[in-house]
């Protein structure tokens, strides 16, 4: 489980109720990440470029806000500069994890090593099909989305 970040710090994370329909991502208008999630999704934008990488987060949805508490790289199965699919293997996996630590899997993050973080044509086909948080690193920093009835910026709060 190289590159894995176990978060233990939940402190924070006590305010925010457990929403377990995942309609409810539509609502959602802030993620919170930690320093070390970003550098992670970071050097993981360079470790596989030029193709895409590709990941999940571990952690809580409540009402108008994700918290992340581990970031999770997952091999990207077809692996390419312009796309990426999750391996379904270790996706499975990470669900199960999620499950163990009775959180859920509350998005995905990919790379764009060579374009900004804005979702391509493909990405958005895929968030209309796979509607959660989705968080794109891109050579012009981090972003993050949601899918409602068209794609939704939503703001990436770092947290320590
Ligand atoms: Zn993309």
């Amino acid at each position: 489980m190289n590159g894995v970040h176990n978060a233990t710090d939940v402190d924070n994370a006590t305010d925010v109720d457990n929403v377990t329909d995942v309609d409810k991502v539509t609502n959602v208008t802030e993620v919170r990440l930690r320093k070390e999630h970003i550098r992670l999704i970071n050097d993981e934008l360079t470790l596989h470029a030029p193709n895409e990488a590709c990941g999940v987060f571990i952690g809580r949805q409540g009402r108008d806000s994700i918290i992340v508490e581990t970031v999770l790289p997952i091999k990207n199965s077809r692996p390419s500069d312009r796309s990426f699919e999750l391996d379904p293997k270790e996706h499975y996996e990470a669900w199960n994890r999620a499950d163990d630590e009775e959180m859920e899997i509350v998005g995905v993050y990919h790379t764009h090593p060579h374009s900004k973080a804005t979702p391509s044509a493909w990405d958005k086909e895929s968030m209309e099909n796979y509607q959660t948080l989705w968080v794109i690193a891109g050579i012009d920093g981090i972003k993050g989305y949601v899918w409602d009835c068209s794609v939704k910026r939503i703001e990436i709060v770092e947290i320590n």
